[in-house]
């Protein structure tokens, strides 16, 4: 093993720097992570404009879906982990203190320790700034700290490192179409952005059984509509060219749908869509950022005449991304359809640009591999 680490780094907005860092010395709690693949999120697009989100970070290291080997581990670490040394794994990217009363009742994602987005000083993979010793805090880089409180999951070889990428968006669809929109069998979801996100929503409203799935997108992207249609979906919709409402009212019998998710990013008027589409009862989740937009057009007499839950959700449980990941192993969807694109280190700042400005339409997951 080295004993360095090279890594892109967010310096300012908009710009990366590769730089070198020297490997930290693992204790008996944590360990070192050699990094196969890292996703690439809207995140990490939003912290690296440095608008919205991300402006008082400091330089960083992006990258929070990350797949990798463990190539050092400290002995308590491998106890409480069930982890060796060689293992392959994914890494969730919060580090929850695991003592406060988010922790304590399984929504560690919630932990103010490890928010990205609360007031106070946090940790978590992809927004912590290399200023924080030991500085390997995302993915977008030859090797990640693993930090005493890491989620970690293991991982089987044979599983493609692209595919096994995706556990991010396939493990938050599980948890918001599934758990908080309880979608099971007979039911009728609308998705609208087909996204990574929209389309782990997608695989997970099919694998919950759900009826009907309807995704709705922008017309200059034919590609991710294809890709839902493999992917299960029974209808999609170009919600720049029909009215998305009226057409999910058709595929359910005038009813609407039972849960509309909501995933696109900077739009508000979807969020309209969403409460116009809606069965009565149905649920409302907004998953999307608006980067601070407020919703204008939302109509309160609709959603109190149909009784509707509104439900904003960031994040999932540990479980989920077990599932996601046995998803993933089954082979049972086609998700290399959604691995679009994969770049080397030295162009990770072309692989943020492309989830961000969209320089090529067809673009849905896409990843950095770091090893040179
Ligand atoms: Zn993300
Ligand atoms: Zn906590």
């Amino acid at each position: 093993m080295s004993t360095s680490a090279r890594a892109a780094v967010a310096v300012e907005a908009l710009r990366t720097e590769l730089q070198d860092f020297s490997l930290p010395e693992i204790g008996a709690d944590d360990g070192l992570l050699q990094v196969e693949v890292a996703g690439v999120c809207g995140t990490d697009w939003e912290i690296y404009r440095r608008e919205s989100r991300g402006r008082g970070l400091g330089p960083l290291i992006l990258g929070h879906e990350n797949i990798g080997r463990i190539v050092a581990l400290g002995e308590r670490a491998a106890e409480r982990w069930g982890a060796s040394v060689g293992d392959r794994v994914a890494v969730e990217e919060f580090l929850p203190c695991g003592h406060c009363r988010f922790c304590l009742s399984g929504r560690g994602w919630l932990c103010d320790k490890t928010d990205s987005r609360g007031a106070g000083p946090f940790l978590r993979y992809g927004s912590t700034p290399t200023t924080i010793p030991p500085a390997l805090w995302g993915g977008f880089g030859e090797y990640l700290y693993l930090h005493p409180n890491s989620l970690i999951h293991r991982l089987s070889d044979d599983l493609p490192g692209e595919q096994a990428a995706l556990f991010v968006p396939l493990s938050n669809g599980i948890r918001w179409v599934a758990e908080v929109g309880k979608g099971g069998p007979g039911g009728s979801i609308l998705v609208q952005g087909p996204g990574q996100h929209g389309l782990g929503c997608v695989v997970a409203a099919k694998a919950a059984g759900m009826e009907t799935v309807i995704v709705s997108g922008l017309s200059h992207s034919p590609y991710r509509l294809e890709v839902a249609r493999a992917l299960g979906a029974d209808l999609t919709i170009e919600a720049d060219r029909e009215d998305v409402a009226a057409r999910v009212r058709d595929a359910t019998g005038g009813r609407g749908a039972d849960i509309v998710v909501d995933l696109a990013p900077g739009a508000t008027e979807t969020v309209e869509i969403a409460v116009d589409a809606a069965a009565k009862t149905g649920v409302v989740i907004l998953a999307g950022s608006k980067h601070g937009r407020a919703v204008e057009g939302f109509s309160n007499d609709a959603t109190v005449r149909k009784e509707l839950t509104v439900r904003g959700v960031r994040g999932r449980d540990y479980a989920s991304v077990e599932r996601a990941l046995d998803l993933i192993a089954s082979r049972r969807f086609p998700l290399e359809l959604m691995c679009t694109h994969t770049f080397g280190l030295s162009e990770t700042d072309k692989a943020l640009r492309l989830v961000g400005e969209r320089w090529d339409r067809a673009a849905i997951h896409v990843n950095v591999v770091p090893a040179p």
